[in-house]
């Protein structure tokens, strides 16, 4: 998508550990024209599929997923990250390694709010790795719902994340796809499609 690579290029800082900082305008800083137009393609990319609720990880997924959910006029719901938690049993929980914090997390979401049969579309800001998606459909596995796909903002195609879920038969919509990115010239290089 244009318009997100467009920004990537003006506004992304490329810092070493394959970290791209994009917080003026898509996880501290949000600009929600920008989240509308990408709520827009999914919408297209998606169209056909049934999809009775979007589901995120908290913090940089909520926004997106908000604009997400309006414009497909469904609920979404986002998974919650803690550190210790007390089970009472209404929970879903999963663990996820955090790619940026470089920790684990348990990340639980509440039973009333997945529901068997559910359709589901995963929303996320990043894939990387691949491990913050595979804690999200394993709490729809727990809960028996089905992915109907996943819509990633921005995709480090040169990280596992995307091939690992692809290879897995997921259908796997990520906007800006990067190819490379280099910490010292700062230079980001796109998947050309
Ligand atoms: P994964 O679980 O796929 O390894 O990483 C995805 C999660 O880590 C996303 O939820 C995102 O918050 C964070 N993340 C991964 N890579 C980056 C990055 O390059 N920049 C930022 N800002 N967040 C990232």
């Amino acid at each position: 998508m244009k318009e997100l690579e467009d920004r990537i290029r003006e506004q992304g800082i490329v810092r070493a550990g394959n970290v791209l900082k994009v917080d003026s305008f898509l996880n501290h800083q949000c600009d929600p024209q920008l989240f509308a137009s990408m709520a827009e393609e999914w919408k297209k990319r998606f169209a056909g599929k049934q999809i009775d609720k979007v589901l995120t990880i908290e913090a940089s997924g909520i926004g997106i997923a908000a604009i997400v959910a309006e414009k497909l006029g469904v609920p979404f719901v986002f998974a919650k990250k803690t550190e210790s938690i007390n089970l009472d049993g209404e929970q879903y929980r999963t663990q996820v390694f955090s790619f940026t914090k470089k920790k684990t997390y348990d990340v639980i979401v509440a039973k009333r709010f997945i529901n068997e049969g559910e359709h589901v579309l995963l929303i996320d800001d990043f894939l990387a790795s691949g491990k913050a998606i595979l804690g999200l459909l394993d709490l729809c596995k727990q809960a028996g719902a089905v992915v109907e796909g996943i819509g990633i903002a921005i995709e480090k195609s040169f990280q596992e994340g995307g091939e690992l879920l692809r290879s897995r038969g997921y259908n796997v919509q990520s906007l800006a796809r990067i190819a490379a990115m280099d910490d010292q010239t700062g230079e980001v290089k796109f998947v050309e499609d």
